[in-house]
């Protein structure tokens, strides 16, 4: 089952949602700021190259959260990464694509450097990550984390500060706060420990994550694009207010000097200058702004200059000043308004309002030419009183009155040091040119001179963006907990019903699916499958190649399974087929459990190994004497023990008898302990021939139990009782006494006839089995050389080496030793050249086969021949026939046994 790391999981929440985040803000304000260019000027906020920089690195750390295994992947998140590292560069050396200044600090830019350095190939996937990249991650990671966390201090701050630290607009610094704290939380969990890679997350949290999150910004950067937009146009009200108020200040001015002309042109000659000094008198002490007037005739002489009281002559000024004397010398002497140079290196400026006057002449007298009145006007003077009712703003606006001399709307020039704080710290809002009163084409400026208010309505944006995405943050945590608790959920559901190795139904499932068909179709067959001699591969080959040929069988099994049926894995190497509506097709199933057989068989390749396997299978029908489900299955099992007791390999269709000999075997076990005492055991003794004349050789002990009634309980059926119990060891150590008393009975008969005794595999493992062997050898006087001992491979259960030692000391002291029952368990020569044995007996399931199985001829075959080639004696069991008898005498076997040459009798019938 998928166990979730809680502790990578949210990591892997993280490093989505920062990088969903990173990504979708730089994307958005990078689509911003193409589609939006009217804005350019006024927003300020990120430069193009940090908008690039926070595409490439949401994307690079996006893609790692992305399929993963896809090589393309990895390489478009480093180019991504690549990217990044040259919008730094970018970003360091001025960028090359912004038209405004974002004024962001060099060391902002350099900040990222690392981590996207990080991100890039040469840093590849965690496995092949030499030990110094390691390092540089993990150190990587650190710094990630403290940059986080620094971010967000710096985001804090702006809570309580009124302009900007990392841009020159509020926002602007606040995205490089939270990009900061979103990179480095996603190179962080990135890097994190560098080295185990995150768990996948599902698509329905990606999906989520990468909706909300795009929903959020594009709320954000909506209240960003509003609260522009209505700078902008208050930036545009402030320039037109400027406009109309000059206009209309020029207007007045301009009328109010062209009606004194007026006048003093209709003023009759005589009276003309009384009147003139009259008008003089008036104006200047009426008009505020008014400085000075000056006559100037046409010949460029002034005629007379008037001052308010407080003032000081302007003439020395006026008349030497250049654009006045250009004005003077124009042929068109109209109404205009001069900005003299004199004026602009004082704080605040002068305005000439130049108006011609063209006196009444006298008769006869020839005209003199036209007259000009220079009005010297305090511009700030003017200005202020047109300004007292604009609107209180923070805006500023500038006109550009002469080429880089700014005045503000108040009439003041603007100083070097507060244009260079304007265009360094203020926010220009809007430019345009705009037709003053007889000037065309003002360059005017409006600029956000204050920031505090923007800043508290940027903070505001960024809480609630910033808010959002820790909204989302939470929404796909609890999404992706609730998929894995549902995941995991559906997971224990299936592990409850299936085999965690094969897949298949477990035990607990196929009863209940037993269960359900019993009651409702009451046509259920049971076929129970057991692997022979499994528990032996397990122990000899190890555990990894029994579930390997586990898995391999499985997989077989499921090819052969017919319809309506189900196969499950029982126990550890018991198998289970149920079919419904077989019961009345006995042919159909038998030969399904004949072909199941044959797929057993077929070799398992694993590793180095190849494996030969047989399986015994137990047939049971539903009839009507089953009561339980559960019954059904036992007698299927009873019925597959029958089919081992038959010597494995084989198919046992239930019949009622089992269930009698099951009775028996119960009541069996105390009986044996009687038998045992009460000596009801005997010896019987089946002779043993060598093959190239026939003679008998030697004898081999086989145990017998009589019931009170005369017949025999056959060995096969109480001796693995026996070694269930544990009476096995009493049980063998009675059988070797007698067989060494008889022994050396028979050798005082017959002295070339040894004898073999069978040997529990348990009692032969017991610790002090040689000693029990020498020491009843002595007591009875039987020798050494006389016996063989026959042991089944199930002697290897508790070691190879351990037993090896054992045979040695055996052999050592002049036993020899048989291998009984060759071929039916876990069977491989190879493996038989390390035991130090004598004998290899061949099972006789194999001599039974001779006559129909090619199979078993050349398995005989090669079993004599490699057996010889180890210098091992081959000995054929279970020969009933004179031609199986030839068979294996032709292929060279060295001794022969069955019925053909004997049953096993008492010695005293030798
Ligand atoms: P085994 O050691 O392979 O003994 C040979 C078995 O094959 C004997 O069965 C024998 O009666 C039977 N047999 C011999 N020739 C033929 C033949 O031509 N055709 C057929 N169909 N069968 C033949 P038995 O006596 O029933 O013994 C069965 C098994 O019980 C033995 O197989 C042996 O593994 C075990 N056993 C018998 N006696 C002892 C004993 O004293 N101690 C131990 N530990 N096991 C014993
Ligand atoms: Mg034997
Ligand atoms: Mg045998």
């Amino acid at each position: 089952m998928k166990i979730i790391n809680t502790d990578l999981q949210a990591r892997a929440v993280l490093q989505l949602v920062t990088a969903t985040a990173l990504f979708f803000a730089g994307l958005l304000i990078f689509g911003y700021r193409l589609l939006e260019p009217t804005q350019q000027l006024l927003y300020h906020s990120i430069s193009s190259s940090f908008q690039v920089m926070m595409i490439a690195f949401g994307g690079s750390v996006l893609l790692r959260c992305y399929r993963r295994e896809r090589k393309s992947y990895r390489w478009l998140s480093s180019a991504l990464a690549c990217v990044a590292i040259l919008a730094v560069v970018d970003g360091l050396i001025g960028s090359l694509f912004d038209r405004f200044d974002a004024q962001i600090p060099t060391l902002v830019y350099l900040a990222f450097l690392p981590m996207a350095i990080s991100l890039v190939p040469v840093f590849p996937g965690t496995e092949q990550r030499k030990q110094w990249q390691q390092e540089f991650i993990k150190l990587n990671a650190a710094y990630a984390l403290g940059l986080a966390a620094f971010s967000v201090a710096f985001l804090m701050l702006h809570l309580f500060l009124k302009s900007p630290l990392l841009a020159k607009h509020p926002t602007g610094s606040l995205v490089i706060c939270v990009t900061g704290i979103l990179a480095g939380v996603a190179v962080y969990s990135t890097h994190y420990r560098g080295r185990r890679p995150l768990p996948r997350l599902s698509s329905s949290s990606s999906n989520f994550a990468s909706l909300a999150i795009f929903l959020v910004l594009v709320f954000g950067v909506g209240m960003f694009h509003t609260e522009m937009s209505d700078l902008k146009a208050e930036g545009d009200r402030s320039i037109k207010q400027l406009r109309d108020s000059r206009a209309a200040i020029g207007e007045t001015t301009v009328k109010l000097f062209e009606r004194l002309a007026e006048r003093w042109q209709l003023y009759p000659y005589n009276v003309h200058s009384r009147l003139m000094e009259v008008d003089l008198n008036a104006y200047l002490q009426h008009i505020d702004f008014l400085e000075a007037l000056l006559l100037v005739s046409p010949d460029e002489q002034v005629v007379f200059e008037r001052l308010k009281p407080s003032r000081s002559s302007y003439l020395e000024e006026v008349m030497s000043d250049p654009v006045v004397l250009n004005a003077l010398a124009e042929e068109d002497q109209t109404t205009d308004i001069l900005l003299p140079l004199f004026a602009t290196e004082d704080l605040s400026a002068k305005i000439i309002v130049r108006v011609p006057v063209d006196f009444v002449e006298e008769e006869g007298v020839e005209d003199s030419g036209v007259y000009r009145l220079l009005a010297v006007l305090d511009a700030r003077a003017m200005l202020d009183s047109a300004m007292m009712n604009t609107l209180d703003t923070d805006i500023e606006t500038y006109d550009e009155v002469l080429p880089g001399m700014w005045m503000d709307r108040s009439g003041f020039w603007v100083s070097p040091v507060t244009r260079n704080y304007l265009e360094d710290t203020a926010i220009l809002l809007d430019t345009s040119n705009v037709n003053l009163y007889h000037t065309q084409d003002v360059p005017v400026m409006a600029y956000l001179y204050q920031l505090d208010n923007l800043q508290e309505t940027s903070n505001l944006q960024m809480l609630i963006v910033v808010g959002g995405i820790g909204l989302v943050l939470l929404v796909v945590l609890a999404v992706e907990r609730n998929v894995t608790l549902e995941v995991q959920g559906k997971q224990l559901f299936y592990q409850a019903r299936h085999d965690g190795l094969t897949g298949l139904m477990n035990r607990s499932s196929i009863e209940e699916y037993i269960g359900k068909h019993f009651h409702e179709s009451q046509d259920v067959t049971v076929l129970f499958i057991d692997l022979d001699g499994f528990t032996l591969i397990n122990d000899s080959l190890g555990l990894h190649i029994g579930d390997a040929i586990l898995m391999q069988l499985a997989e077989r099994l499921q090819e052969q399974q017919p319809r309506r049926s189900e196969l499950a894995r029982f126990a550890s190497d018991e198998f289970i087929m149920v079919l419904h509506g077989a019961v009345n097709f006995p042919d159909r199933v038998s030969s399904l459990a004949q072909e199941i057989m044959t797929t057993v068989a077929q070799p398992y390749r694993i590793e180095e190994h190849k494996i030969y396997l047989t399986a015994s299978v137990g047939v049971a029908h539903q009839t009507g004497d089953v009561r339980t489900p559960l019954e059904l299955i036992q007698r299927a099992d009873m019925a597959m023990h029958q089919a081992k007791r038959y010597g494995y390999n084989h198919v046992q269709e239930y019949d009622k008898s089992m269930a009698q000999r099951l009775l028996s075997t119960t009541s069996m076990r105390s009986n044996l302990q009687e038998a045992i005492e009460n000596n009801e055991l005997q010896l019987h003794y089946q002779p043993i021939v060598r093959c190239n004349d026939q003679r008998a050789v030697q004898v081999e002990a086989l145990l017998r139990w009589q019931q009170e009634d005369g017949s025999y309980i056959p060995p096969s059926e109480f001796i693995p009782l026996a070694e269930m119990t544990g009476q096995i060891v009493p049980l063998s150590e009675w059988v070797f006494r007698r067989a060494c008393e008889d022994a050396v009975r028979l050798q005082q008969r017959e002295r070339s006839l040894r004898m073999s005794v069978n040997v529990s595999a348990l009692h032969f493992n017991r610790a002090n089995f040689v000693d029990f062997v020498l020491h009843t050898l002595a007591e009875t006087g039987c020798r050494a050389n006389w016996l063989e001992l026959e042991l089944t491979e199930s002697i290897l259960l508790e070691g190879t080496q351990y037993a090896i030692q054992r045979l040695d000391e055996l052999r050592k002291h002049g036993l020899t030793i048989a291998l009984d029952d060759f071929g039916t368990g876990f069977s491989s020569l190879s493996y038989l050249k390390r035991l130090p044995i004598d004998t290899v007996k061949i099972d006789r399931s194999f001599i039974a086969g001779i006559r129909h199985h090619k199979s078993d001829r050349v398995l005989i075959d090669s079993v004599i021949k490699i057996a010889q080639s180890l210098d091992f004696a081959v000995l054929a069991e279970g020969i009933e026939t004179p031609q199986q008898a030839e068979f294996v005498t032709d292929l060279g076997c060295n001794y022969m046994q069955g019925y053909y040459f004997g049953r096993p009798i008492p010695l005293e019938n030798l």
